[in-house]
């Protein structure tokens, strides 16, 4: 930390997301949380730090990053903002009811990860672990209620499909994201225990990477089509789901377990899983065909 503050996102009692102030080193702030995340009022104490003269690293979604430059209203040397490419976030509510399903299923003393990357990155899965890291619950991306309803886009906050803070419209020195489909472009990079694209926005941003550069493995481009291909989120926002609204009302007034609902939203027509079965199969069929011909996958 080098004397610094970082501020970012992180679990507090009952799994809710909120940001926080550190002065130490500390896990806290490791692995995507996919749900809006609480500001409060961190953006005060971010200003009072930067008062004093200390060193600040905010760490948080677009949105977020722009809220406190407004709230600073002024230049600062000594902040660096690092902000993500951002699919959306869902809305806390939906997740403070998921969470509350989890802990009455699993206990309160577990550990919760959005983004599990042990079984593979491409298909990260969500986890529920006990206190000695054993495995409760995990499902992948295609399987887990509240990771299908996120990337459907029907949870997610109402705002985000207007969000303007994209492409050149952010405001942080860095922009974190996940480098999907590496596999066209690098395929060195292509291990499927992940790939992050590190996109420096200003000189601040390219004067922290010099520091940490050596302890990287890396590679320039500077074609933005690249990242387009697999994060077309970077210059446009999602789309609301059709049914989102219908959603909402019927989990605010009807008594019926999210995990029943999200489970029932997220299931499909009959051709949307028809065509998800074929293409289960036809990828079962490749793998095994690679296999056999002695191959790595
Ligand atoms: C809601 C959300 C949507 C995302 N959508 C995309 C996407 O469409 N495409 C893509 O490539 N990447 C997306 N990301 C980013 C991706 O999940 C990783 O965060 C990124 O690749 C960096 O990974 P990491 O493991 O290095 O860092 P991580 O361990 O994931 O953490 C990076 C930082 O993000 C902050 N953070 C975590 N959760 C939140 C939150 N809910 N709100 C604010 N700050 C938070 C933490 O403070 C941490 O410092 C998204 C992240 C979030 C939270």
């Amino acid at each position: 930390m080098a004397g610094g503050i970082v501020y970012g996102a992180g679990f507090i009692d009952n799994f809710r997301v909120v940001h926080i102030r550190a002065d130490k080193k500390s896990d806290f702030f490791f692995g995507s949380k996919y749900v809006q995340s609480y500001i409060g009022t961190i953006y005060r104490e971010v200003k009072k730090d930067l008062n004093s003269g200390r060193r600040v690293l905010f760490s948080g979604a677009p949105c977020q990053v722009i809220g406190l430059k407004k709230c600073l209203n002024r230049e600062y040397e000594n902040l660096i903002t690092v902000d993500f490419i951002c699919h959306g976030v869902p809305s806390p509510d939906i997740w403070d009811r998921y969470a509350a399903c989890l802990m009455k299923k699993y206990g309160s003393n577990i550990k919760i990860s959005f983004r599990d990357k042990n079984l593979s990155w491409n298909e990260f899965s969500f986890t529920v672990r006990d206190g000695e890291d054993k495995i409760l619950y995990s499902k992948t991306l295609n399987e887990d209620p509240y990771l299908k309803a996120f990337l459907k886009n029907i949870t997610l906050c109402e705002a985000c499909s207007n969000c303007n803070f994209r492409g050149s419209n952010r405001k942080s020195d860095i922009t974190l994201a996940d480098f999907w489909r590496v596999e066209e472009y690098f395929t060195k990079f292509n291990d499927n225990a992940g790939t992050s694209v590190i996109i420096l926005n200003s000189i601040q941003g390219k004067k922290l990477l010099e520091i940490i550069k050596p302890q990287l493995v890396y590679q320039e481009f500077h074609d933005y089509h690249i990242l387009l291909t697999g994060n077309p989120t970077y210059m446009e926002p999602q789309m609301l789901w059709l049914k989102r609204n219908k959603f909402f009302k019927e989990i605010q007034n009807s008594d019926k377990d999210v995990i029943y609902l999200l489970t029932r939203y997220t299931k499909g027509s009959l051709w949307e899983r028809g065509k998800r079965k074929v293409k289960q199969g036809i990828r079962k069929i490749i793998k095994s065909f690679i296999l056999l011909n002695g191959k790595e996958i």
